[in-house]
Order: structure tokens, then sequence, then C-alpha cells
């Protein structure tokens, strides 16, 4: 059939774009959904299990969440949980994993703010708990200990200790696709190798144009990381905003750690403070990381978005006002430096060092290795006209059947809960059904 007419057509299929294809099929009573991706398979970008930090995010031990976004991150995390825990156990343990998760405390002035933040937390994630340095130890003891004996400075951690706290979203994404495709009275048509080049107006639709062809759409869902502003922009849309991308390098030690070690952030850089984490594709290996380097492309180890990229930064003076601003802090300024000195052979491990020592102190030079081809990029909105970079995620709607998502972090954990706000705007357009009440549901599930 030429030029087929879609209800929707999602482009991007990372675990974003996957999640809402699984939505639509489940949810809706919408009949025809299409999913363009232009590789050929799903999640090979940032979603991919090796290109993020396979955490579920819930604001527990992420110290730059107000107790507000905590609440909100946590009930999408729980999502997540909630989807994986109702496939056979099987299937279930690929996607998700329950490892202990802490954030550290070093030193008097972070070990006060973690024991006031427990206290404002603590009524609102009930597994929260505050550990002194014996309890840290009985989970993770090379956290504390160094050379037979206990670290000098004062720590305490806020702990979570029996939750499911890891996901490869690189799994999540193919299991939404089938499961999606599982739904047996719909088209639901997975295109992969399917570059989007265009999307222009048609009357009340839309034409998503792919070198093999073009397919209508009454609604359209762009998410496809950084391009989904690209595109926006060439349709004239979101011309208020630009795009600082920040990629993350890691570094494998041999395993140190027998789960998440965080540790608090910095106000004024709440991405910078590195962690560490089990690796659930490498078992036996500790990943520490990411930096965050700002890199002039769209994809991480694709030159070819360089372009794509310098068309997006739309460079001008508001821009040049933001960046300037954020150089002009002096933590900001040293952070920047020190990632770029992070790319620096034989500078890089040893300065990477003195950050994984503040996790992991009787670390050694030798105990590092770079990980090579690992870790994706984060494509930050600046906001022109707020003059200010946005930290989070962003959708831009104009409201006519079109919306484009970019989310940097925490975009993953988030992918049920941007679905779900991605279909109260599909059914506020194309008044079709949508069953929320999976989504509204309260029920907490925990490993067993
Ligand atoms: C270092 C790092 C660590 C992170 N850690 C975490 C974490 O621990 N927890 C968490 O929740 N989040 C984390 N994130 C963020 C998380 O990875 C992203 O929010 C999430 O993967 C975004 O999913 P997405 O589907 O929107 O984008 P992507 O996974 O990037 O998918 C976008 C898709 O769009 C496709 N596409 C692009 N252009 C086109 C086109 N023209 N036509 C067709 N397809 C196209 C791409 O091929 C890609 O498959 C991290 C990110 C980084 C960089």
């Amino acid at each position: 059939m030429a030029n087929p007419l879609y209800d929707v057509v999602i482009v991007g299929g990372g675990v974003a774009g996957a999640a809402l294809l699984y939505s639509v099929a489940k949810f809706t009573d919408l009949k025809r959904v299409a999913l363009l991706e232009k590789y050929n398979g799903v999640a090979t970008v940032n979603s991919k299990a090796t290109n993020n930090s396979q955490t579920i995010h819930c604001g527990d031990i992420e110290t730059n969440y107000s107790l507000e976004k905590a609440i909100n991150v946590q009930r999408t995390a729980q999502m997540i949980v909630r989807y994986a825990c109702q496939l056979p156990p099987a299937a279930r343990d690929r996607l998700i994993y329950s490892f202990p998760k802490m954030v550290l405390g070093i030193g008097p002035q972070e070990c006060e703010f973690l024991r006031q933040r427990y206290e404002q937390f603590k009524p609102h994630f009930t597994g929260m708990q505050l550990l002194e340095k014996a309890q840290i130890a009985d989970i993770e003891p090379k956290v504390i200990q160094v050379n037979g004996h206990d670290r000098l400075e004062e720590v305490v951690a806020i702990a979570v200790l029996g939750d499911y706290t890891a996901v490869n979203y690189g799994l999540l994404a193919q299991s939404f696709v089938e499961q999606a495709q599982s739904v047996t009275d719909k088209v639901v048509d997975l295109k992969l190798g399917s570059l989007v080049r265009e999307i222009e107006p048609v009357g009340e639709h839309y034409r998503v144009v792919t070198p093999d062809g073009s397919l209508m759409a009454r609604f359209v869902v762009v998410s496809a990381g950084g391009h989904s502003l690209l595109f926006a922009h060439r349709m004239g849309i979101g011309l208020e905003y630009s795009c600082l991308p920040v990629a993350g390098n890691f570094y494998f030690t041999p395993q140190v750690l027998n789960g998440k070690v965080y540790t608090v952030q910095n106000d004024k850089l709440p991405f910078a403070a590195i962690h560490g984490d089990p690796d659930i594709t490498m078992p036996g290996k500790t990943r520490f990381g990411p930096t965050a380097l700002p890199l002039p492309l769209l994809e991480r180890d694709n030159m070819k978005t360089l372009v794509d990229y310098l068309e997006v930064l739309r460079l001008d003076r508001a821009v040049a006002d933001v960046l300037w601003d954020l150089f002009k802090v002096r933590d900001i300024r040293n952070y920047i430096f020190k990632n770029m000195a992070f790319e620096v052979p034989l500078l890089n491990r040893r300065l990477f060092l003195q950050d994984a020592r503040k996790i992991v102190p009787s670390l050694q030079l030798e105990d590092l290795e770079f990980a090579q081809g690992v870790g994706g990029i984060r494509p930050q909105l600046i906001d022109k006209t707020g003059r200010k970079l946005i930290l989070g995620q962003a959708e831009i709607d104009p409201g006519s059947g079109i919306r484009f998502n970019i989310t940097p972090s925490p975009g993953a954990t988030t992918c049920l809960g941007n679905a779900e706000q991605d279909l109260l705007r599909i059914q506020q357009h194309l008044g079709c059904q949508f069953d929320r009440r999976w989504f509204e549901s309260e029920q907490v599930a925990v490993p067993e």
C-alpha cells in the first residue's frame, strides 16, 4: 500500500521510543502504530546497556534531585520494575537486577548534608537507611578499608538495600518491542534501517520520509535523542533551544564493589560526581564514571553527527552568553578543564584515580582500565530565552499532533512515565481511548 496511514509514528528506537510503542499497543484503542529506527537494531545508541550507567534512578541516592523531583522520578522508576516483574522470571532477571545502592558522604560537611537529607527523604522512601562506617563496611568493605585499617575521614551513607536498582535498558527496549508486537488485533510495525530524512505536515497529518518511501501519520512522536531537536528546528519549532552534548567515559576495575556507590553531587555540576557500579554486562568488573566532556556530536563515535550538531547548535549571542555564564563559574570551569585533562593520555588515568579513590581509597593505577567504546552522550538543552542550561529532559510540543522528546538523563528510567505523558497528548489530539490504570497503579514490586 502506498503511503499507509498510521495513527502514531514514532521516530527513534531507543528505550523511549520502544516504551511508547509498547504503551500505544497495550493501553490504547489505536489500531496502527509504527516505530522507525535508522539502525538495524533497537537501542544501539544511548539506551544500549554499555552506553549508560544502567541505574534505575529514584532520587534517593542522587543528591542533585530535590524531594519533589525524586518523588516524581521514583513513580516512573517503579513502572520499569512493575513492567519487568509481570514477565516470566527468566525474562525479568535478564532485565532488572537487585544490587545494594548507597550514596557516600565523606568529611563533616557532606556527612551533615546526608544526615539532614535522610530525615527529609525517609518518610517518602521507606527502604532508606542511614549507615555509619561499620555498617557501610559490612556491605562495601573496600569503601571503608585501606591496608587493613578503616579510612580516617568521617563517612556516612544513605543506602537502600532491598530494591531493584539496575536495568539493562537495551534489553528492556527489545522487550517493549516484543510485547507490543505480541498484541494481535493491531498493526504494530517495527521498521529497522529506516532513516527518517524529513517530517512534513500534510493537511491534518504528517508525512514521514525515509529513503525507501514515506508513510503518513495522524500523530508523530520524535524520540531520537539530540536529533529530536534537529527535526524540530527543521520544522521551525523549538528554535528557542540549542544543545550542549555532554559525553561520558568510564573506567573498569576488578570487582571492588558489591553494589552501586554514588557520591554527593556538587550543586553547580549536578551530573559531575562519579559513581562505581557493577556492570551487568561484565560480571566480575566494577565500572567507575561517567566523566562529563562537552563534545560537538549528537551521537558518540559518529563523526557524521558533527554536521547535525552544528546545525542544531544555532550559535548566536544567546547561546554564547549561556556558555560563557557557565564557564564563568569557577567550579564548572575547573571541571571542564579537568574533563579535558581526562582525555590526555598518561594524565587521564592518574587524574581519574584521584576521583575514584573517593569511593575506593585502596585503588591503584594498575587497577584502572579505560572502558573503550563504553558511554554515550547526553544532549543537554540550552534555553535561549531563559538563558540557562536545562539539566533534565525536555519535550517540545507545539500542540499540532507532533511531539519531540529530548531525554538526556534520567530519560531511560523515565521512559514509561514519558510514554504516559505522550499518550495523554495523543489522546487529547486524536480522541482515542487510553486506559491509564496500569500507569497509576501504586503497586510496588520488590525482589523476591
Ligand atoms: C554516560 C551516560 C550515563 C547514563 N546513565 C543513565 C542511567 O544510569 N539511568 C538512566 O535512566 N539514564 C541514564 N542515562 C541517560 C539515558 O541513556 C538516556 O536518557 C536514554 O537512553 C535516552 O533514550 P532515548 O530512546 O531517548 O534515546 P536513544 O537511546 O539515544 O535513542 C534514540 C534513537 O533514535 C534513533 N534516531 C536518531 N535519528 C534518527 C532518524 N533520523 N531516523 C530514525 N531513527 C533515528 C537513534 O538511532 C537511536 O536509536 C545516561 C546517559 C549517559 C550518556
